[in-house]
């Protein structure tokens, strides 16, 4: 019998058997012609899955979180003025490496946690602040499941004169994300989520606007190992397809994100969030079904990548370990106000409909073994029927 288990956790996630074997081939030497090859196609490539065709691609060795020390260590001079738009955890910690490297940090709150800040409560922050060098905004921030409204965001941080900077790690290629139409600065993931790459990538697109303001800095950049000055030649050198050196770039990483990438592209973006928007709606409606309420207050809140719902009354986290046994490994609480209530599913990159129905078969499983009533099948019927209709 098979031990294996669904992962469906908000990253890692599960890897095609395609992206497996690129991890796991003979090793190539970081400036061999077929590897110089595959990285500046990967480069081209990102540009296409962030929608943002002028946008200068960094791929460096390093998780989510040196993506957004990326960001700020090129972006931010000592003493600049930065508006976090915060949604939780991980917008707590975007605040945190802004104000390392200097930055004079103003957060704009969400009400409540589930919750985010409304348009006119950023708009009013951006115009009592009387200009900020930039704004950051979590696309979706993974410790509640909110998502934002990215695309008037990004219009009103572009019109008070902010360079928009959006942490997509929960987003990118899972949730609609245009960078280059939207307005978007500089957008950043890691690998391991819905580009679809076991952890190790951190991967960042600057527009024009974010290298001007990098080129325009009066002071050198606080981080050695992420300067631009350093990365900008070898992304270039790679994108030319000549073979250059700063790090050692973590090859099979970038075999494997090469060829994810090109997976992606083969579904197409617009059919990719389209399938990532489906696979929501019908685990969100089997959630509701069993009776379950979420962390997003409001529906239009819910991110389309992750789903976060309370433990039914009477539950508690030992239910992860039914569930689990079941056959699919789902992820705890992460907000240190709610830590204890909730759990959470993630469902992007590579997940199909039956990875849905099996997840929502197991929280079935896991729900009557701790006791707690429901119409058997409630959440499997909600989830097909919406399958079903299409
Ligand atoms: N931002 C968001 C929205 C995230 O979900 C995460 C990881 N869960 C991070 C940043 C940090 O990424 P990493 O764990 O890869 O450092």
């Amino acid at each position: 019998m098979k031990d294996r288990k669904l992962l469906m956790i908000p990253g890692p996630v599960e890897f095609t058997p395609q992206v497996l074997r690129a991890m796991g081939m003979a090793t190539t030497s970081h400036v061999a012609p077929n590897f110089v090859e595959v990285f500046g196609q990967a480069l081209e490539r990102l540009r296409q899955v962030f929608l943002c065709p002028s946008g200068q691609p960094f791929v460096v060795a390093g998780s989510g979180t040196l993506a957004m020390d990326i960001a700020a260590a090129n972006l931010v001079e000592p003493g600049d003025r930065a508006l976090v738009v915060n949604t939780g955890y991980f917008s707590d910690r975007f605040a945190a490496v802004l104000e390392r490297y200097g930055a004079a940090v103003t957060q704009v709150r969400a009400p409540a946690v589930g919750d985010a800040p409304s348009l006119s409560e950023v708009e009013a922050a951006l115009r009592a602040g009387g200009g900020y060098k930039l704004m950051t905004v979590t696309h979706v921030d993974t410790s509640t499941a909110v998502k934002v409204d990215v695309r008037g965001l990004a219009a009103l941080g572009r019109e008070h004169g902010a360079l928009v900077v959006v942490d997509g790690v929960c987003s990118v290629a899972g949730e609609e994300m245009r960078q280059e139409e939207w307005g978007i600065d500089l957008a950043l993931t890691a690998s391991q989520k819905a580009v679809g790459v076991p952890p190790g990538l951190a991967l960042v697109m600057a527009g024009p606007r974010a290298i001007e303001a990098f080129r325009g800095r009066s002071t050198p950049v606080a981080s050695y190992y992420s300067d631009w000055a350093s990365w900008l030649p070898i992304m270039e050198a790679y994108l030319a397809r000549r073979p250059s050196y700063f790090g050692t770039p973590p090859v099979n990483l970038l075999w494997a994100l090469n060829v994810s990438l090109g997976q992606i592209l083969e579904e197409g973006m617009e059919a990719c969030f389209d399938r990532h928007r489906r696979l929501s709606t019908a685990l969100k409606a089997a959630i509701r079904a069993l009776g379950m309420e979420q962390v997003p207050v409001r529906p239009e809140l819910g991110a389309t990548t992750l789903t976060a719902p309370y433990y039914p009354e009477g539950v508690d986290r030992a239910v992860l370990g039914q569930i689990k046994q079941a056959g699919v490994i789902l992820a705890g609480g992460l907000h240190p106000v709610i830590k204890g209530r909730y759990f959470r599913i993630g469902h992007m990159g590579a997940v199909t409909e039956s990875d849905v129905l099996a997840t929502v078969g197991a929280i079935e499983k896991g729900l009557a073994q701790a006791g707690y009533q429901f119409p058997a099948g409630a959440g499997l019927i909600a989830a097909q029927a919406t399958f079903t209709a299409g």
